[in-house]
This record gives C-alpha cells, structure tokens and sequence, in this order.
C-alpha cells in the first residue's frame, strides 16, 4: 500500500489582483492597470456573498483564473475575462450592465465562457456534448473563450478534492478526453500535463500512488548520478563550442503510465523516466548539439525524432533522442533553441505574441483553421452524442508520423500499414516483406500504423508480394508495385503456359523448335506483329491473344504445314464442324452494347454462376465464377465486369467433357449414341492411348444449360468401361488443367 501523495500540481492560491498585475508586467507588454482594478472590484462585489466548496471566498476562483491566464502570458483581456468568468452565471449581472462597464469585446468573451458552462449538468452525455458544441461555436468568434475555459477548467482541477467522489470521476474524464487534448492541440504542453497528471490522481489514485513512489524513489537513488551527467553533458558541449543551458526533468506522470500500459511494462522495470533538455542560443548549435551527444552517448536506434525538419501538427519543434546512459539505462534529451522551447511550453500563446508583434491577425493561424474545420462538421451532425465522438476523434491529424529503425520520419496517410512503410522505404523491401516489427512487437502487415511507432520491415528472399495486399494497403506508391510485380509474374506464368503449348502445335509438324525460333520466318513475324521477341510471343499465347495454331501457319514453310506428323493413336480421331453460336444469351449489367462471349477455357452453361473480362478489343469474355482463369488470376481485377444470363435463350453451349475409358472396339459409338440421344451434339472429339489398355477422350458437347449437361455427365458414366467422366476447364488457352 502507498500513502496517498499529495497532488501533482500545486493549487494556485490567490488573494489579491497583485500577484495578477505582476505577471501581466513581467509580459513586458502595455496594459491598463485601472481597468483591471475596475474589474476586480465588479467581480469582488457580485460574488461577495458566495463561497467554494473549499470554503474559501468565490474570489479567490476568479483570481486564480485571471492569474493563470496572465502567467500562460495571455493580454489582459483575456485577464479581465478571467476575473469576471461566472458573473454571468453565478451572480445576478447582466450582459447589458457588464458591456455598459466594460465594452463590448470582454462582455462577448464572458458570455462565450459562460455559455460554455451552462448546461454542463442535465443530462451527461447530452451535456457535455452541448458544453463542447457551444464552446466550439463561440471559439470560431474568439479562441480567447477557450484558454479562459482552459485556465477555468485548470484551477477547478487544482481544487477537485472538495468535490464528491462522483464529480471528481466524472469532471476528471471530461478533463482527459476533451480538455487535455485541446490544450494539447494548442501547443500548450504545461496545460496540458497539467490537466492529465491531476485528471490521473483523482480518477486513478492508487496507480498513481504506486509510480508516485516509485519515480520518487528512483529520483532520491539517481540524484548523484543525473547530476554528474547534467556536468557532464555542460563540459562536452562547452569543449565543443556550443552555448547551451542544461536542463532536466521528470516527465509527466500521465504520460509515463500511459507509456508503461502502452508498452506492457511493469513498474518496477521503469527507467526512461528522465528527460534532459539542451537549449542552444542559436540554429545551427541545435544540430551540433546532437552530433556531439550522439558521439558521446550510444544512441538508442529508432528514437531519434526531427521535430524541426518536420514540426508537430501544433507547431512544436525540437530534435528527441535517447542515448544509453554509464550504468546502461537510457535517458531521453531534447534539444532545441530558446525560441521553439518557448513555443514548446506555450503553445499558440507564444504564437500568438509573435503574430501580435508583426501586426498580424490571428484568424489566419493554422489553428483556427482547425477550430473552424470543426465548426462546420458541427453543423452537419444532429445528435450530440455523435458530435462528441468525432470531437474525440478528430482532436488528431489526418496522417501519422513513423520512424525508420535509423530514426528517419516517415509521413503517411492515416490506415496506412507496414506494408506501405516497406514500399515507401524501397521497392525491394516491400517486394520481400514478410513481417513487421511496431516497437519492438511482431504485428499482423495488415495493421495500421500509428504516430510515433518505429517500424521494422522483416525480409525473406522468398517472400513475394500477394494480391491481398492490395486489399489494404493505402498509398499509390505500394498499390502502383504490387500491381506492378504481380502484373510481371503474370507475364512470367503466361510465358510458362505458351511455351509448351507452341511447342506442341511445332511438333505434329515435326519443326525442331530451336530452328524455328531462330529463323527467318520467326523473325519477319515478330516485327511485322510489334512483339519484341519469342518470349513475347509465348506470354500472347498464354494470356490466350494469339493462338499456336496460327503461329504455326505464319512462321512454318508451305512445305512442312503440308505433311502433319501421325498421331500415336489407337483409337480413330474424330474431328467434327464446330458449329457457330451467337453472343446474343449474356447481359452485360449496365452495357446493353458491349460484344460478349463466351470464353474457350471454361465455356460457362446457362444457370451457372459467370463473371465478365473486358478484354483488350474483343468485348467482355464471360466466364464461369470456378474457372481456374479467374481463380488463378490471368486477369486484371479492374476490369471484371457483372454479367447475367438472359432469358429465353435458345441457343446451345459448348461443354469440353473428358473421359478415361477403357480401349476397347466400340466404345466411341456407345459414346455419341448416348448423346445424340440425349438431344445433343458433338462439335468436336479427340481420342488417344496414354497406355495399353486406356484411352483418353475429350469430346465438346452442345448444352442447353447445366441441367441439360448434367443429365450428359451422368448418362456417360453409366457406360460401362468409362471412368472419370469430368467436365474440363483451361487454365490457358488450350492448356488443360486438369491431369
Ligand atoms: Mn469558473
């Protein structure tokens, strides 16, 4: 058991406008001092009567408001509003009384505060829902109503023990989910801390007892030691040349846990919890700065971060690393100018002044921007709970930032996964990527990426590409390889296919390929048909463009076309007319016009499940959903098209049927007796010996549809001697699939 500590962040106590008038000095800026003894006065009376839950005056709440806001270095407007934040609200003041006192521009400010925080307790979804729309809508006017709410928000937060165990939950949740963030997206790194570390020790009290000890602890035993590495880094630097000032901090407790339950570690092997900060005078000394770091301390791979070269969302900017400390354990440093340190803790109020001293409006601002962006979505959406969700949500860019394991930051769009990192990184690292590794962890490659995740690719040299993969990746760079490297190895497989298939047609000609392909002839029809070579020609025929046959009549003499080589067969070859059919049966959804055909590998039968190609200048080939073209992916998935087939249709569909069958005297004429029987034909049969005793048989029979065909199969198989009655689909054209 730990004893509760004491909370993270002091309460800021403030009794007087003094402390108040003595922060907006030390701004450096003009101000009237009388106006906001006016208004201190106002406020002091209406809420003169009232006191906290801590039961200390109202006051001091107010005061303690316009301090913060004076201390974040916000103008005295925004001071002033601080001080009258809730006399619109709490007390019996009127807009009128407030603008005739104090001018319209504070009163609009003390009305958008106000309106912030009215229906904050109705109902809880709905209220805050409204509370965050309503602040939205008033921050498109002026972003001062949202630091006043963040300081308001800030100091209510300092004093959240008074409230009941229930608001403490319920105000500490609002506090994490919608305020830190906004603080966040504004570049205010303090307020922000500041809100999730007492957002953390009202909602999870004991966690934050047990790393309260814990970094205390470690502070107490590691005290000697940061101290000679703070003197350390102060001489390296100073040898070196560089002006710096030498800086070191615990990080946040909030940030710290969310790391630890990120990372799955337990508490007791917490380390990283030191950050050593480097403020250089100049640019250039930043850079130098981290050379001679890095040379002095091994660098921890994957955690160097160049904020500069590439500024957060929120215009933070600094270099992070971390180096390995004597003793082994590393310690993160950052290292940045003056100038970006500013920006670093303040956020938009040090852009703000910036802006301010140029003459500069601020509504131009990135920021706004952002604010403005929510506006709109605000509009569109009805049901406030919803509204609340996308605030959540979109409290964060639409792109992550990664690092490479050498620490380069890569950006990409949000969904992306570590197969387009790989792609983005190099081609050959996307084409062998066979894992990934996210800090440290093996994930799935279809994860997504998230900010600040270091990816590692792992390769295999037999690891290729899959068309999955275009199922989610999200760049145009990975999607634009794989479809490339894919694309190749279709090629390569159709090459595969034609080969052997132009081979063969060679062959029954009794032309030794070799000769043919290096001759004349070969040559001449090559270049009269633009391909670049023979291997061109065998991918046309295995992608089915052209066919053997026609090859064959171009490139062999008249001669040798004359005298076709014998067939080893047995059995008597039959060859009948094939009859001509129409492409009248099959819808194209959609395209009434488009030429549809059946296509030669699979000829599909009505009732059965199609899908159409549209090929390169020959209309739509239709084929059947199980045909190995479509499974084995010859094909260019963006052109596959929706066909149907129409009714009423008479025509008659080719089937190729293959048959083994015992090579005995007869069996062929048993065989076109039971299909002319069944009402069909024969528009094409050829016959073979594989080996004594059996014969092969491929016969093409015209179908009405499936039913018609099945009755086909089934009849045949009842002959006697014939075995292995099957249907056969291509998987090129002309090569058969099946053994
Ligand atoms: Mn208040």
């Amino acid at each position: 058991m730990h004893l509760q500590p004491p909370p993270p962040v002091p309460v800021t106590k403030i009794e007087s406008l003094d402390p108040v008038l003595e922060r907006l000095e030390a701004q450096g800026r003009p101000f009237d001092p009388d106006l906001l003894r006016r208004v201190y006065g106002f406020s002091a009376d209406m809420h003169r009567d009232q006191v906290r839950r801590s039961g200390e005056p109202y006051l001091f709440h107010p005061l303690a408001v316009s301090y913060l806001l004076a201390d974040l270095k916000f103008d005295q407007t925004c001071v002033a509003t601080g001080l009258l934040h809730d006399v619109l609200e709490d007390t019996l003041t009127t807009r009128d009384v407030l603008e005739k006192r104090f001018g319209a521009e504070i009163t609009e400010l003390v009305d958008g505060v106000t309106k912030i925080g009215r229906h904050a307790y109705v109902r809880r979804d709905q209220a805050q829902a409204e509370t965050f729309r309503k602040m939205i809508l008033a921050s498109a006017k002026d972003i001062r109503v949202i630091l006043v709410k963040l300081a308001d928000r800030l100091h209510n937060m300092q004093t959240l023990q008074h409230m009941s165990p229930e608001a403490r939950r319920r105000i500490s949740r609002e506090t994490l989910e919608i305020y830190a963030p906004i603080a966040h997206r504004l570049g205010m790194a303090k307020v922000k801390g500041d809100l999730e570390d007492l957002a953390f020790y009202f909602l999870y009290p004991h966690q934050f007892a047990e790393l309260h000890s814990k970094i205390q602890e470690k502070v107490k035993l590691g005290q000697e030691e940061v101290e000679r590495l703070r003197e350390r880094f102060r001489r390296t630097l100073e040898e070196a040349g560089i002006e710096a000032e030498i800086g070191f901090r615990v990080k946040r407790y909030y940030s710290i846990y969310q790391k630890l339950r990120r990372q799955g570690i337990d508490i007791s092997r917490l380390y990283d919890y030191l950050a050593f900060r480097i403020i250089t005078s100049t640019d250039k000394d930043v850079y130098a700065a981290l050379g001679v770091v890095h040379q002095n301390w091994r660098p921890v791979p994957g955690r160097f971060k160049d904020y500069i070269a590439m500024p957060k969302p929120n215009l933070y900017q600094s270099l992070h690393t971390t180096v390995v400390g004597e003793r082994g354990q590393p310690f993160e440093v950052q290292i940045r100018t003056r100038e970006m340190d500013l920006v670093a803790e303040e956020g938009i109020a040090a852009h703000w002044r910036y802006k301010e001293g140029k003459g500069e409006n601020l509504a131009s601002d990135l920021n706004i921007l952002w604010l403005r962006q929510l506006l709109e979505w605000q509009k569109e959406i009805q049901d406030p709970r919803t509204f609340l969700t996308t605030l959540k949500i979109d409290l964060y860019p639409d792109e992550v930032y990664v690092f490479t394991p050498k620490g380069e930051v890569l950006c990409f769009p949000r969904g992306a996964t570590p197969i387009d990192f790989a792609y983005k990184v190099h081609t050959e690292l996307g084409h062998h990527c066979a894992g990934a590794r996210v800090n440290g962890k093996l994930v799935p490659l279809r994860s997504t990426l998230t900010n600040g995740d270091m990816i590692e690719i792992l390769t295999s040299p037999n690891s290729a590409p899959s068309r999955d993969w275009l199922n989610f990746v999200v760049t145009s760079r990975a999607k634009s390889k794989i479809r490339h490297w894919l694309n190749a190895v279709q090629k390569e497989r159709a090459v595969e296919i034609g080969r052997p298939l132009l081979e063969k047609e060679l062959r029954k000609y009794k032309a030794s390929p070799k000769k043919v392909y290096d001759g004349k002839a070969m040559a001449e029809y090559l270049e009269q048909e633009g391909m670049s070579g023979v291997e061109d020609l065998f991918s046309r025929i295995g992608f089915g463009k052209t066919s053997p046959k026609h090859v064959v009549a171009r490139v062999l003499s008249e001669a040798q076309l004359a005298e076709p080589a014998e067939e080893p067969s047995r059995l008597r070859k039959v060859v009948r007319k094939i009859l001509p059919f129409g492409s009248g049966p099959i819808l194209v959804k959609g395209q009434g016009d488009l030429l549809a055909f059946l296509a030669k590998c699979c000829n599909p039968v009505p009732g059965e499940d199609i899908v159409g190609y549209v090929t390169r200048g020959r209309g739509v080939s239709v084929h059947s959903t199980d045909c190995p073209n479509v499974r084995n992916l010859l094909y260019n998935q963006d052109r596959e098209i929706e066909v149907q087939w129409a009714k009423d249709d008479e025509s008659r569909y080719r089937v190729t049927v293959g048959i083994e069958a015992t090579d005995e005297p007869g069996m062929l004429a048993k065989l076109t007796e039971v299909i002319a029987k069944l009402d069909s034909n024969i528009s094409h049969l050829e016959a073979e010996t594989v080996e004594p005793g059996l014969g092969l048989i491929e016969v093409v029979v015209q179908v009405r549809d499936r039913k018609h065909l099945e009755k086909i199969l089934k009849a045949l198989r009842s002959i006697p001697g014939m075995s292995r009655v099957e249907r056969r689909m291509s998987s090129g054209n002309g090569a058969r699939a099946l053994p």
